[in-house]
């Protein structure tokens, strides 16, 4: 069993890279990517101790621009070689990030929600984001839960949403496949395509731009979706990603592990080969 897709504290998830590793152990994981979101330092930390049992796959998930979309992009086997300037192409989105943050409090302020920028980046570490937004204003009372943070603020059809500059989806496939890493569309089914007709153009253009693979395996995705995406990773030559999406206690429902994803996709992913 592999998990492909797993959050540390370094970006919204709640386990320290140490605490994952361990979990990893315990449930019985053979591989496990750590995936935070626009930055590698998680990963990092967890590649100081890895056990022997437990192969620890350097990962990414870029949140990046497509048309008027917001597009998840997972990156794996990113050995973070300096010489590809990967890592510096990252600060810049971790400016973009900072630089909405700055934004996002003075909305929320003008809504009357009174949080300060240190009170927020407090909770974060390396990247300070909205779930840390939706944590304080549950702490503060502003809401009761976390989830009713995102829809009254923080969604994106929420009052206080506030736009991210981000890289495009073609440039970051492009960075991924630059930097010696493949790139995977995280949890396609959150893509809301208007008809099928878009999802399939839309993925034949994304296999001319260098897409390596798909997410067929997300807790988001029914085992009809998941069946969907294994023939249409067939149908254009991707390989197929599966994971938890893990959070921690920071997103309710995801655990680690879950749903099942097998060893024989990782060794398909490795040399980019579709399923059979
Ligand atoms: P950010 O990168 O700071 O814009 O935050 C994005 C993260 O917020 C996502 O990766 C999710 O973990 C979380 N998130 C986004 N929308 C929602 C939502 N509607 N409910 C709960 N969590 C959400
Ligand atoms: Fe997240
Ligand atoms: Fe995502
Ligand atoms: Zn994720």
């Amino acid at each position: 069993m592999i998990d492909l897709h797993t959050h540390t504290d370094h970006s919204d998830g709640s386990s320290t890279p140490p605490d994952l590793v361990r979990l990893a152990t315990t449930v019985g994981l053979r591989a496990l990517a750590i995936t935070d979101h626009d930055t590698l330092s998680g990963y990092d930390e967890a590649a100081r101790s890895v056990p022997e049992a437990l192969e620890l796959i350097p990962g990414i998930e870029i949140t990046t621009k497509w048309e008027r979309d917001n597009i998840h992009l997972l990156g794996y086997f990113l050995t973070g070689d300096p010489g590809t300037g990967f890592r510096q192409w990252l600060e810049v989105t971790h400016r973009d990030r900072a630089e909405r943050n700055v934004r996002l409090v003075e909305r929320l302020n003008t809504l009357g929600v009174w949080i300060r920028l240190d009170e927020v980046e407090a909770l974060g570490r390396t990247m300070t984001g909205r779930p840390h937004f939706a944590r304080l204003l549950v702490a503060k009372g502003y809401v009761k839960t976390m989830e009713e943070a995102f829809s009254r603020y923080l969604g994106e059809h929420a009052e206080a949403f506030v736009e991210r500059r981000g890289p495009g989806l073609v440039e970051a496939i492009e960075r991924i496949r630059a930097a010696g890493g493949v790139s995977s569309l995280a949890h396609p089914v959150r893509i809301g395509f208007p008809g099928q007709g878009q999802e399939l153009e839309f993925l034949g253009s994304m296999k001319e731009a260098g897409l390596n693979a798909i997410e067929a395996f997300h807790p988001d995705q029914t085992a009809a979706d998941s069946a969907r995406y294994l023939e249409l990773a067939r149908r254009y030559g991707f390989a197929v990603t599966g994971g938890s999406d893990f959070h921690g206690s920071n997103k309710v429902g995801t655990r680690l592990g879950n749903p099942t994803v097998g060893m024989e996709w990782l060794d398909r992913l490795r040399a980019a080969e579709p399923p059979a």
